[in-house]
């Protein structure tokens, strides 16, 4: 397969790792924002390949992680109501809300469907006219797009019976807002996925104004040692700049069109992220030109008092401040298969992560 073996290759790897050794003289700590970087951190088990004094932290990267209770909540009470559809990506099933979660609404009888994208649940809505199909989108700047398109097409069809009830959140935000929580970490590996549609210069505000070292990186272990060997070289030299390790997919302008169209359909507004509080202008919602597609403005619905998490330690984990082996309930009273909490639940969540692949070190 074209760019994953040359990227697993153990030789390279090894002379990196040996780079690392080398180069490493004080303490380090790194923060990953994205839960794909998560996953593969832990699956190649990057961590016992670096010397003790480089500590890597698992921050805010999963969408489904970060997504707030009573997002969950508000999505279960429409599902509650008749002549209803939800569509959703298939990881928000099983999300615990307060008392139930979509899978359990489902199983009650509730119309919840599962899509691949924004586009799949505007063709139920066009089959469906006499149904309200209410699209869930979640996720950071990859999936903003598509909603957007789904939204532009809508509007051009006419189709009245589409809304999104927005959860994207914004990247950049979230990285200053755990800085300034006073997390102390040394740099950050920048999310690939995200790095492609925005480009690089998201995150200048990070590495001038709050002097980190920012790395955009690719998924694979030789993505990952090249930047943390770049970010403990900027550490050294004490430099902070953003530099694009994943060059293979990210541009320095990213995806023009993307940011185009997310420019003419949505505007920033603050938000709660899920153990985190509310940061200020991290959530897109779709402008006023929009607003006929936006479930919250044009479906009224009473949603139940959010009860927070007993026990799970999501947020503190979602901040760096904790892992998930901190967390008494993990393997034991939390599993993927009975999940407690939404680190667990997700394919990209820092709990599933270290559950899946805690005892695994090789690069295969
Ligand atoms: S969508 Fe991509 S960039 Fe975003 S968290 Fe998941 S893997 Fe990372
Ligand atoms: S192990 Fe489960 S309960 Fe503990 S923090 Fe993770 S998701 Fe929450």
């Amino acid at each position: 397969m074209k760019y994953v073996h040359e990227y697993r290759n153990k030789e390279l790897s090894q002379k990196l790792i040996n780079k690392i050794h080398h180069s490493a003289k004080g303490k380090y700590t790194f923060m990953e924002v994205c839960g794909g970087h998560t996953m593969a951190i832990q699956k190649f088990g990057i961590p016992s390949l670096l010397p003790p004094k480089i500590k890597l932290l698992s921050g805010p990267g999963c969408p489904v992680c970060v997504t707030e209770k009573s997002y969950i909540d508000t999505a279960i009470a429409y599902a509650r109501l008749s002549n209803t559809i939800i569509a959703t990506f298939g990881d928000l099933m099983r999300i615990p809300g307060s008392t139930s979660s979509l899978e359990l609404e489902k199983a009650r009888g509730s119309d919840v469907t599962i899509v691949l994208s924004a586009l799949e649940a505007l063709k139920i809505a066009q089959n469906k006219p006499d149904k309200k199909i209410i699209f869930l989108a979640i996720g950071f700047e990859t999936t903003a797009p598509g909603s957007a398109v789904a939204v532009v097409q809508a509007s051009k069809a006419r189709v009245k019976n589409f809304f999104i009830l927005s959860a994207h959140k914004l990247m950049p935000p979230a990285m200053k807002a755990i800085v300034d929580e006073g997390v102390k970490i040394d740099g950050y590996i920048c999310p690939g996925h995200v790095s492609t549609i925005t480009g690089s210069a998201i995150y200048d505000d990070i590495a001038r104004k709050y002097s980190l070292p920012c790395v955009i990186s690719g998924f694979e272990p030789l993505d990952l040692l090249q930047t943390i060997l770049a970010l403990v070289h900027q550490v050294n030299e004490k430099h902070s700049t953003v530099e694009i390790q994943y060059a293979r997919a990210v541009q320095p302008n990213g995806n023009p069109k993307a940011k185009a169209i997310m420019k003419q359909i949505f505007c920033e507004t603050d938000s709660e992220w899920r153990g985190m509080g509310n940061i200020p202008k991290s959530k897109l919602v779709l402008s006023e030109k929009y607003q006929q597609y936006d479930a919250e403005k044009m479906i009224p619905v009473d949603v139940e008092p959010t009860i927070s998490d007993k026990g799970c330690i999501c947020g503190e984990i979602l901040k760096g401040l904790k892992t998930p082996l901190d967390c008494k309930l993990f393997g034991s009273g939390c599993t993927p298969e009975n999940p407690e909490g939404a680190c667990m639940v997700s394919g990209e969540g820092a709990c599933q992560a270290y559950y899946r692949y805690q005892s695994q070190t090789e690069i295969t």
